[in-house]
């Protein structure tokens, strides 16, 4: 059987290439004759995996001298509990932009430190855009503002933020991190779980102002305290190093592969107008975000025109070599996720196949 398509939102497809070589390392690691799964994440074969990895994100990313670059695990959820018990030091408070579920889950943790005020939200209307806001709207005393960068679910995305000045701003960048520039210094805190744009499920980066480190209670457990892991280069404990490695392959992938995140952000948004373009005149097929600012170039949520429908486009489309096309359930339909590693043919095989099933279904 051949490869298929997967539009998985997490954990979703990797590049061939990256698969391939380390299949083809598996075994043996360069010349140490073992494998990096099997490896000390204390010895020097291992140094120079994390330590390369860390200057590839420095270097795509172009963090700042004065951020820390963490490789942690207990995925993004994780740091719904550890933003605000290392962050919400000061006036024990926060304000959150919610754009659905990931935002919600990240308020019920933020609650059990402090209060977090809801500044705008996009949930009258079913969290089909980003919602408008500026530096006025944010409370005078709330230590940070959280923001979900690219809604996963309802493949919803900023792509700017208003003026913020000095305010220490938050961002869940898990399903969009290094889909596209961003400028790393306007942010206190960004986070992501790698299995969605970086490689396989278990580890999660976190990049963190040095400044904001090292706030947090004594009573905050050793693991879930930035400082633990800064002190020591993620090296506390055992890293989740075969992520590491794999994270470090797809990193060097989209810089020499694909040639730089400005080249990646252009195939993307290439990626993406190819099935809009399609969703925004197909009389089967409608998109879920209609609001052109609000679109997700990651995650691209859709229906047709009923629900039974739907279940035959998915299993048809199953039988067609493009998979986990399926939409969330809360919100059902469609969502085709297509992250770094989706390639073109893979996004026009979804688009000539969408095409394919309303020539034959309408
Ligand atoms: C997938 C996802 C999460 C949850 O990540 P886990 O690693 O499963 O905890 C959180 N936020 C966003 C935006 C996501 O896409």
């Amino acid at each position: 059987m051949a490869r298929v398509f997967n539009f998985s939102a997490g954990p979703s497809t990797m590049p061939e290439e990256v698969l391939t070589r380390s299949s083809r390392e598996m075994l043996e690691y360069e010349d140490c004759g073992h494998s990096v799964m099997e490896m000390s994440h204390r010895s020097p074969s291992f140094t120079a995996i994390i330590k390369n990895c860390e200057a590839l994100l420095r270097e795509l990313m172009c963090i700042p001298k004065n951020y820390k670059v963490l490789f942690l695990q207990g995925g993004a959820s994780t740091q719904f509990s550890m933003v605000p018990l290392n962050l919400m030091t000061n006036h024990k408070q926060c304000d959150i932009i919610n754009t659905g579920r990931w935002t919600e889950l990240a308020m019920k943790e933020a609650e059990k430190v402090g209060k977090y005020h809801i500044i705008a939200s996009s949930k009258e209307t079913g969290f089909k855009s980003i919602p408008k806001f500026t530096v006025e709207d944010l409370s005078p005393d709330s230590d940070y503002l959280y923001i979900c960068q690219n809604n996963t679910i309802y493949g919803t995305h900023y792509n700017s933020l208003p003026h913020l000045g000095d305010r220490v701003v938050v961002s869940d960048m898990s399903s969009c991190i290094l889909s596209e520039p961003i400028d790393v210094s306007k942010y206190g805190v960004i986070f992501a779980g790698a299995q969605k744009n970086l490689g396989p499920a278990g580890l999660t980066i976190v990049i963190i102002r040095e400044d904001l480190i090292g706030k947090a209670d004594a009573c905050v457990p050793t693991m879930l305290n930035y400082e633990t892991h800064a002190k020591k280069d993620s090296m506390h404990n055992t890293p989740p190093t075969y992520s590491i490695y794999m994270c470090g392959l797809m990193l060097e992938w989209i810089k020499n592969t694909v040639g730089g995140v400005d080249k990646m952000h252009a195939i993307n948004n290439k990626k993406a107008a190819m099935i809009y373009n399609y969703l925004d005149e197909s009389k089967m097929f409608t998109p879920r975000v209609t609001d052109v600012e609000s679109r997700s170039i990651m995650n691209i949520p859709f229906n047709s025109l009923n629900e039974e429908l739907d279940k035959k486009f998915i299993a048809q489309a199953k039988e067609n070599g493009i998979i986990n096309i399926k939409g969330h359930k809360s919100i059902g339909g469609m969502r085709a996720s297509i992250y770094n590693a989706m390639p073109l043919e893979g996004v026009k095989a979804l688009v000539a196949f969408m095409s394919k099933f309303e020539t034959e279904n309408l």
